[in-house]
C-alpha cells in the first residue's frame, strides 16, 4: 500500500470548488498551489479552500518559468504571489500558518536556484515533507534538496487536450503500474501532482475523480500534508 499526498496546481478555476467538495467528501485533504493573478481574478474558490482548512501555496504570480526568466523577474513573481496570498488569507479570516512554494513546470530556477532559496527563506517558506519519498526519479532529480515542493508521481492529465495523444486509459495504466504492484509499492510514499484545469474537465469530465478512484482501488492511503524546513538540507 502506498501512502500519498495529493497536490493540486494552477487553482483557482471553475472546477476548484467541485474538486474540494469531492475530496473532502471522501476524507482527502489536498495541498493546493495557486497562480497569483488567478487569485485576484477569481478569489472565491481560494477563500472556500482556506475556510475548509486547506493550505494554498505559491505557484508564482503569472505561472512563470523561473529557470528561463531573469532573477529580478523571478523574485518579483514569488513576492507578488506571496502578497496576493497574504491578502486572500486575511480576506478569508484564516491565519496563514504555512507557506509553501512550487515552481511552474517544476523548473527549479536554474542558475538562480540559490537566490530563490534565500528569498523563500526570508519569506518564511517550508516545503512539503518528502522524507518518505523514495521514487528513483525524485531522488535522481535531487528534489530532496530542493527549496520548492516537487512531485514523485505526475498524473500528466493536463495533456488531455485536443491534438495530444494522451488518453485517460494511458493515465490509468500508469497508475496501475506505479500503485498496483504490492511488492513494488511496499513502503513507498508519493507526492502526487494533478491540476485544477477547466479545460481538462471539458475534455474528460470529473477526471480528478477517475484518477483518485483508481488510486483508492489499490488502497492508497492519502495523508494530510506536513512540512519541513529546506534550508538546512544538503
Ligand atoms: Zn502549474
Amino acid at each position: 500500500m502506498i501512502k500519498a499526498i495529493l497536490t493540486i496546481d494552477d487553482m483557482p478555476q471553475e472546477n476548484t470548488i467541485p474538486i474540494i467538495d469531492y475530496l473532502l467528501g471522501i476524507g482527502i485533504k489536498p495541498l493546493f498551489f495557486a497562480i497569483g493573478e488567478f487569485v485576484e481574478q477569481k478569489p472565491e474558490p481560494v477563500i472556500y479552500a482556506l475556510q475548509k482548512g486547506l493550505i494554498v501555496g505559491n505557484h508564482t504570480y503569472s505561472h512563470a518559468n523561473l529557470a528561463e526568466c531573469t532573477l529580478e523577474e523571478g523574485l518579483s513573481e514569488i513576492r507578488k504571489c506571496d502578497e496576493v496570498l497574504d491578502r486572500i488569507y486575511e480576506k478569508a479570516g484564516v491565519e496563514r500558518k504555512v507557506k509553501v512554494f512550487r515552481y511552474p513546470y517544476l523548473a527549479c530556477g536554474g542558475e538562480n536556484n540559490k537566490a530563490y532559496t534565500d528569498c523563500l527563506r526570508e519569506l518564511g517558506y517550508k516545503k512539503l515533507d518528502d522524507t518518505g519519498v523514495i521514487a528513483p526519479g525524485y531522488i535522481g532529480n535531487g528534489w530532496k534538496f530542493e527549496n520548492g515542493t516537487n512531485c514523485s508521481f505526475d498524473c500528466q492529465e493536463y495533456l488531455l487536450r485536443e491534438g495530444s495523444d494522451m488518453t485517460m486509459e494511458k493515465i490509468l495504466s500508469n497508475i496501475d503500474a506505479a500503485f498496483g504492484k504490492e511488492e513494488q509499492s511496499k513502503g513507498q510514499e508519493h507526492i502526487i501532482l494533478i491540476h485544477s484545469h477547466d479545460l481538462t474537465d471539458e475534455r474528460e469530465p470529473l477526471y480528478y475523480k477517475t484518477i483518485v478512484e483508481r488510486m483508492l482501488k489499490y488502497k492508497t492511503e492519502f495523508k494530510e500534508p506536513s512540512f519541513i524546513d529546506f534550508w538546512n538540507l544538503s
